[in-house]
């Protein structure tokens, strides 16, 4: 299976972490990691402004693979700068005033007792006809909402939430992608948690492991460690882009270099559309399904504050519109060291994707949903943001996404990831992904060996 001396290399696009685990369990396999940015990492980068650190938002590590426990068991364990810390999740839903427990569906206790009430017919009329057996599979992400929960429950948190997080209304989104994400409590978990019995720990992320100090990029920075830094056959091009692919000639074009390099196989991890706007040799149906892709973008706001914050959540759903943030979420409550002694460090994640942010009513939304106590405590604001954040689930992504990927596939070309494969994962998804390639790429390449 080793490859001659002669074969070219494992070309990975991307060092974000679906490609950092490629590299990594490449090892003794000619490879070269391709990285637009100065840093590895993508979006699970950490970034330190006077003192605090931020991540690109909440970047909770939850694992539940084997496999993958054993690698950040063992990236972590002679770790020189930090270890992790195991958290157990500390989340709430701010709405019409109260704290509620997380997950909304299951913790309405709290809410205005009229709002409980239609909540909870609705709920049991939408269970009577799913019992009946009426009504059609939702076609919907709100259709789906409707039919699990009721109406009630859909229009005081589902609808208006994940409008703010998509951007449009959840009747044009598919509900593929909710079934690991979205806790579905059954009727007396509901009613308890109605009349006030606590309905914690629901969903697949109870706790998360993070790192004491430094933030997540302790994780990509770990795994460059390992994977790529001084090891003789792996080749690390940090500013350095994806310029063209040729599938044909199986060789691709970068930034910087006047040369082709031919690769003995191709891991991208970079956005699907944006590989296919860089292969010229695509054909017209596949360019056309790139072209039909929607992704949302992300505004968020990293805030510092001077004084410590009277919440212990790391983080709050705000599903009410007329807050212009749906999540804002608190890096030191999870480990102290993200701010400086007696500050805290914030993320604020806004509805508005496009404007000048109107900090003003930021600051006045964050005070009011109790997140900070009074608006002078806020230190600073910055605005970041993220070109692709979600991947639109909407009619055209299955056909469009079987379409590209079917015709990458046979020409030879693993698309991966997150952005790669045009889905919605977790970290630990994009690092399983990453070694799902690296055993496909050694297969290849052994193939071309063999040739
Ligand atoms: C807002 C937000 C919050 C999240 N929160 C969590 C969380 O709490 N917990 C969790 O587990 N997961 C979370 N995730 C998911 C997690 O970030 C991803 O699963 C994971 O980081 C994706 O890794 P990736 O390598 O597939 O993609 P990326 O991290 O996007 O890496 C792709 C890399 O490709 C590079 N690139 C792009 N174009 C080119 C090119 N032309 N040439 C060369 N390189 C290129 C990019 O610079 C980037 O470094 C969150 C994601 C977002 C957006």
């Amino acid at each position: 299976m080793s490859p001659t001396p002669s074969s070219p290399p494992v070309v990975i696009l991307g060092a974000g972490l679906t490609g950092l685990s490629a590299a990594y369990h490449l090892q003794g396999v000619p490879r070269v990691l391709v990285e637009r940015a100065a840093v590895v990492g993508g979006k699970a980068r950490s970034e330190r402004v006077r003192g605090h650190t931020f991540d690109i938002t909440g970047h909770w590590l939850h694992l539940r693979d084997p496999r993958m426990q054993a690698l950040v068991a063992r990236l972590f364990a002679d770790h020189q700068e930090t270890t992790l810390a195991r958290i157990d999740r500390v989340t709430r839903v701010f709405s019409h005033g109260a704290l509620l427990a997380y997950p909304f569906q299951a913790n309405l206790h709290g809410l205005p007792l009229e709002i409980v009430q239609e909540c909870l017919v609705e709920l049991v009329a939408a269970r009577e006809r799913a019992a009946r057996g009426e009504g059609e599979a939702p076609a919907s992400f709100e259709e789906f909402a409707v039919a699990r929960f009721g109406k009630g429950i859909a229009r005081h948190f589902f609808v208006p939430y994940n409008t703010k997080l998509w951007g449009m209304n959840p009747d044009q989104l598919t509900a593929d992608w909710v079934s690991r994400f979205i806790p579905i409590p059954d009727t007396a978990q509901i009613i308890g948690g109605a009349i006030g019995l606590r309905q914690e720990g629901l969903g697949y992320n109870a706790h998360f492991l993070y790192p004491k100090t430094g933030g997540i990029d302790h994780l990509p920075r770990a795994l460059r460690r390992a994977g790529v830094d001084g090891r003789e056959e792996a080749e690390l091009l940090l500013d350095t882009a994806l310029e063209e692919l040729d599938v044909t000639g199986r060789r691709v074009k970068l930034t910087g270099e006047g040369d082709w390099r031919e690769y003995g196989a191709l891991i991208s991890s970079v956005p699907l559309p944006e590989l296919i706007k860089r292969t010229p040799g695509a054909p017209a149906e596949v360019r056309a399904a790139a072209s039909r892709l929607r992704w949302v973008r992300w505004r968020y706001l990293n805030v510092g504050t001077r004084a410590p914050v009277p919440v212990d959540y790391h983080w709050v759903y705000v599903p009410e519109l007329r807050y212009p943030f749906f999540r804002v979420g608190v890096f030191s409550n999870a480990v102290s060291s993200m701010a400086p002694a007696g500050r805290a460090s914030l993320y604020v994640e806004l509805n508005a994707r496009e404007g000048p942010v109107d900090e003003r009513a930021v600051a006045a939304g964050l005070a009011e949903i109790g997140a900070v106590r009074r608006v002078e405590d806020i230190a600073f604001m910055d605005v970041r943001e993220v070109e692709y954040a979600y991947v639109v689930f909407d009619d055209a992504y299955a056909s469009s996404t079987k379409t590209i990927h079917d015709w990458l596939a046979r020409v030879g070309v693993r698309s991966c990831g997150r952005y790669g494969a045009w889905i919605y994962n977790s970290m630990e998804d994009s690092m399983i992904q990453g070694l799902e390639a690296a055993s496909w790429a050694k297969d290849q390449v052994a193939r071309g060996a063999a040739r």
